[in-house]
């Protein structure tokens, strides 16, 4: 079946200042799969679809007691904008006494709504972006990486990617079934895990914090045209120090800081 890449086709549109801004909409809560004891996929169908990129996000805004307003969070986009961009899936992980992600893991059923505003953010990629392309992501920053390559795999693209995925546990790491199954069945694809509270899973090529070693070894085996690194903003910070040690060319580094 000939898929409509339309809506991803081009990265001509990144940060196009002249586009009107996203008006807040209201999104129907389709299905919430559970990701990780403490993450979840909020599938979304949006009253408006709007075309995305992959690695954009969306805010959601809710009304949290005590607050005379709602409250708006940033959550990225983890699905693929081909083939149908009216139907979205937001990666959220459970941030211990945060006000708004709590309630969208624990309090949120299909049939529920929540208010949504996008799609938003420069950190993207498309086919024009070219490759070979690395992925660098720790935590729920794996979630925009995640849209990318399931971008390519509806496009049918064969740009070599390589993730480099840190998690605290194989459990805890965000789309560890679906990375599986995506890494046997393209071999474009290549998952690194490293996990940074057990020592000894062979589902992992490190057990450690992502570092100056892992990403010197993954930059010599294949040289990014492209690379997007998303989390923490210190592991942000450090691994685009590292890049530009290594000589990857700062302007083809992307990145996107979760505060
Ligand atoms: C561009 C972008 C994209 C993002 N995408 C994602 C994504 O895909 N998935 C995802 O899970 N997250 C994502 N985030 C992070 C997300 O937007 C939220 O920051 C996160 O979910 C926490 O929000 P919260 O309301 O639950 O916590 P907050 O209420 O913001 O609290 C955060 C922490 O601060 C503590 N805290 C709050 N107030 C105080 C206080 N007064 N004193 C002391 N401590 C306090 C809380 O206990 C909590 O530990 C993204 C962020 C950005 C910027």
């Amino acid at each position: 079946m000939p898929v409509d890449t339309s809506s991803a086709s081009s990265s001509k549109n990144r940060g196009d200042s002249r586009r009107k801004p996203a008006r807040w909409q209201n999104a129907e809560v389709l299905n919430i799969i559970q990701e990780a004891p403490d993450a979840i996929t909020l599938r979304l169908r949006l009253e408006e679809a709007a075309a995305f990129l992959p690695g954009q996000y969306y805010n959601v805004r809710l009304l949290v007691p005590g607050r005379s307003g709602p409250v708006q969070r940033a959550y990225s986009v983890g699905s693929s904008p081909v083939p149908d961009t009216s139907i979205i899936d937001l990666g959220v992980r459970e941030v211990p006494g945060g006000l708004v992600s709590p309630r969208l893991v624990g309090d949120l059923a299909a049939g529920d709504w929540v208010e949504v505003r996008g799609p938003v953010g420069r950190f993207t990629w498309t086919t024009d972006d070219g490759g070979p392309v690395l992925l660098v992501g720790a935590g729920s920053g794996v979630v925009p990486l995640m849209s990318m390559i399931r971008y390519a795999v509806a496009a049918h693209l064969d740009v070599p990617m390589r993730l480099v995925c840190s998690s605290s546990n194989f459990d805890y790491a965000f789309y560890h079934r679906d990375l599986a199954d995506l890494a046997e069945r393209f071999s474009w694809l290549d998952v690194v895990h490293t996990f940074t509270r057990d020592p000894f899973d062979p589902r992992a090529s490190h057990h450690r914090r992502i570092d100056q070693i892992m990403i010197a070894e993954v930059v010599v085996d294949q040289f990014p045209g492209r690379t997007y690194i998303c989390g923490p903003p210190t592991m942000v910070e450090d691994v685009q120090k590292w890049l530009t040690e290594l000589g990857v060319d700062p302007a083809t580094v992307l990145v996107e800081k979760y505060d």
